[in-house]
C-alpha cells in the first residue's frame, strides 16, 4: 500500500499490505526463528534501507516492547482478510529502532496512516520489519515449543493481506491478490456481501443445468458441472452418494432458461433445470472448491463455481 490509501467496502476495511515494497527475506515456518509460526521478514527495494510502512486497518496499540522495537496493534473494528473472512485483526511488528518515539499503548491510527519503519532494534539480522497476523480479538502471545512467541489463530500473509499497490518483490511462493479479486457484491436490502463462500454463507445456484442422468427409481439426477463427476461414472452407479441431486427444488426449463411450456416431466441427457431457492453452506472444502449443501434433506456436495453468495 502507499501512504493514505484506504480501502472500505460494504462498509468493512479490506486488511492492506503495509508494506510499499516486500521482499519477504524469511517465512512463515522459517527456520531461522519463525519454526511454528505464522510471521513474515520484510524488507524493502534496497537491503538495508529503514521504509516506512503503513497501518493495514484502523488500529489501536495495545502493547510496546521498547527494548525489541515491537508493538501489538488491534483493528478497531471487524475487518476483511484475503481469505474472505471478516473478523478482527490482531497483530505484531517488531525491529522498529525508533517506535517507542511515535507510538504508545492505547494510540488510534487510521488505515493508511504511518506505523512505523523497518529497523534492526532487538534481536535482528539486518533491517526488516517482523509481522505476524491473528484474525482474531484474541490477544494471548505465548511461546512455542520451539521457543517463539504466537498468536492463536495466525494465518500466513497471502491469507491476510490485499496487496493493491503494494510491489511484490519477492514473495515467498505466496498467493497474493487483491480486492480485486474479491467483488463485493451490494444487494438490493444494501447488505455487501463478497463471493468467498464459508460455513454459513446463504448461496443461490448460478445457471441452467442439464440432467445429464437420472438414477433409476428416485428422483435424484445427477450433473457433470455441478459436481465434477463423469457421466460414465455416474452411469456404472459409482457416484458418491453426495454427487447424486435431489430434483425437488428444481424446475424444469428449456436450455434458455425459460419456464413456458416445460412439462416438469425431466428426462436424463435431455432436460434442462433452474433452481431459485437459497440453501446455507454447511462445510466448505478448499482442494475441490466444493461446499456442502443441504437439499431435501441430501447432502451434497457442488462446486462453489456454480454458487453465488446472497447473504
Ligand atoms: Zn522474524
Amino acid at each position: 500500500m502507499y501512504k493514505g490509501q484506504k480501502s472500505v467496502r460494504g462498509g468493512i476495511e479490506d486488511f492492506l499490505c503495509p508494506f510499499t515494497d516486500m521482499y519477504i527475506t524469511q517465512g512463515s515456518n522459517g527456520k531461522l526463528s519463525h519454526r511454528g509460526i505464522m510471521a513474515n521478514d520484510i524488507r524493502g527495494k534496497v537491503s538495508g534501507v529503514r521504509y516506512p510502512y503503513y497501518a493495514p486497518c484502523t488500529s489501536k496499540c495495545l502493547k510496546i516492547y521498547p527494548e525489541s522495537g515491537q508493538s501489538m496493534w488491534q483493528s478497531t473494528n471487524k475487518v476483511r482478510f484475503a481469505n474472505g473472512r471478516i473478523d478482527y485483526a490482531t497483530y505484531m511488528i517488531a525491529h522498529d529502532n525508533d517506535m517507542t518515539r511515535y507510538n504508545y499503548v492505547g494510540k488510534t491510527i487510521n488505515q493508511g496512516d504511518y506505523l512505523g519503519s523497518m529497523g534492526d532494534k532487538g534481536n535482528a539480522t539486518g533491517v526488516h520489519c517482523h509481522i505476524q497476523v491473528s484474525q482474531s480479538s484474541d490477544t494471548s502471545w505465548y511461546k512455542n515449543k520451539y521457543g517463539n512467541y504466537t498468536f492463536n489463530n495466525e494465518y500466513d500473509l497471502d491469507s491476510c493481506y490485499f496487496t493493491d499497490y503494494t510491489n511484490i518483490i519477492k514473495g515467498n511462493g505466496g498467493d497474493f491478490i487483491t480486492t480485486g479479486d474479491v467483488p463485493i457484491i451490494t444487494l438490493p436490502g444494501g447488505e455487501a456481501v463478497d463471493q468467498i463462500l464459508h460455513v454459513g454463507s446463504k448461496v443461490k445456484f448460478d445457471g441452467i443445468f442439464r440432467v445429464d442422468i437420472i438414477k433409476r427409481g428416485t428422483n435424484l439426477f445427477g450433473n457433470t458441472n455441478l459436481t465434477g463427476v463423469s457421466f460414465m461414472t455416474y452411469y456404472n452407479e459409482k457416484a458418491k452418494p453426495y454427487h447424486w441431486i435431489p430434483l425437488d427444488d428444481f424446475k424444469e426449463v428449456d436450455k434458455y432458461g425459460s419456464e413456458i411450456s416445460q412439462d416438469d416431466i425431466v428426462y436424463g441427457g435431455q432436460s434442462y433445470v433452474i433452481n431459485k431457492n437459497i440453501y446455507e453452506v454447511k462445510e466448505i472444502d478448499v482442494p475441490t472448491n466444493s461446499a456442502k449443501l443441504i437439499l431435501n434433506g441430501r447432502e451434497v456436495w457442488i462446486f462453489s463455481t456454480f454458487l453465488y453468495e446472497v447473504g
